[in-house]
């Protein structure tokens, strides 16, 4: 269903059907619906899609992991259209070989990316972008922009569907502008937190990886993350979603306690390195914590299927 005729079936169905079950189908038709399957140095994974089409970007996790994880949230692989890939470090694209031929799934690569990721695809599947182009994915609009980390050609993301806008921003050296301009344009969004100052100083790790995670190419750490957050965060802003925590230099309970304390009316999720999200929907307003989160997408496919 194009765009134009969703808002048609929207303001028509207002009128004749003042009906609450009827008002969230439509809601659920103009929202996006996010989900972090894995986040962290052992494996990236994040799905955002509407209720027709989806794609992953990153594919770090194996691909029957990936399949089962989306699976037990209730999301199809059927309605994923293509992998975006932000760089060339193994945690993001460990699975998009098997991923991506198992399920034919278009990848969008840089040359760069390419070139240095070593990725074994079949070039059918390979679709070359650049930064700063937008791809437009069924009714998904997909723009990439580059970012400050110690790979070829790295960039992050936002997705865009019915003004409702969603970033995926992990893997990120310093908050440069760039970022905080698409930051702040967001509805909802992945941030990286990845390390706490002080246990990454005192912590184990020798002084170079420690210059090198801490650099301007590295990664970002809790507090830079929160003043992004602070300072530039868009008042629509609904969900957070702390991603890539280090395992050795942070603490999931640090990183809630830090943002729960400056979160206003955001929902703040600390996303695992161990298990998948919950499924959230982004329908561009701002609601109590936890009243826009659908636990299974499979709601919206029995809420359809009662409905048509
Ligand atoms: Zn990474
Ligand atoms: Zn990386």
């Amino acid at each position: 269903m194009k765009r134009n005729d969703r808002t048609n079936l929207i303001k028509k169905s207002e009128v004749e059907h003042p009906n609450s079950e009827i008002k969230k189908f439509l809601c659920i038709l103009m929202s996006l619906f996010i989900a972090s399957l894995n986040s962290g140095s052992n494996g990236n994974c994040y799905y955002v899609g509407n209720s027709d089409d989806a794609v992953l970007i990153d594919a770090g996790i194996s691909c029957r992991e990936t399949e089962r994880r989306m699976l037990r949230l209730g999301l199809s692989i059927k309605k994923v259209r293509a992998i975006f890939v932000s760089h060339e470090h193994s945690d993001h694209i460990n699975g998009i070989p098997v991923l991506a031929k198992k399920h034919q799934l278009p990848v969008y690569i840089t040359p760069a990316t390419h070139s240095s990721g070593g990725l074994v695809i079949d070039e059918s599947l390979i679709r070359p972008f650049a930064v700063d182009h937008r791809v437009t994915i069924g009714g998904l609009l997909v723009t990439a922009f580059s970012k400050n980390h110690d790979a070829a050609d790295p960039c992050s993301f936002m997705v865009s569907y019915n003004d409702i806008r969603v970033g995926v921003f992990t893997d990120i050296g310093i908050a440069c502008q760039n970022l905080i301009d698409h930051f702040s344009q967001c509805h909802a969004a992945f941030l990286e937190a990845n390390y706490d100052d002080e246990m990454l100083e005192k912590g184990g790790y020798p002084y170079h990886l420690k210059r090198r995670i801490r650099g301007g190419n590295g990664h970002l750490s809790n507090k830079q993350a929160a003043e992004l957050f602070t300072n530039h965060k868009a008042p629509y802003l609904s969900h957070l979603l702390l991603a890539h925590l280090s395992k050795n230099n942070n603490d999931p309970r640090l990183v809630q306690q830090l943002f729960d304390a400056c979160c206003g009316d955001t929902q703040i999720i600390v996303a695992s390195r161990f298990v998948e999200s919950a499924v959230y929907q982004i329908d561009g307003t701002l609601k109590t914590p936890g009243a826009t989160r659908l636990k299974k997408v499979e709601e919206l496919q029995n809420f359809q299927t009662s409905l048509f």
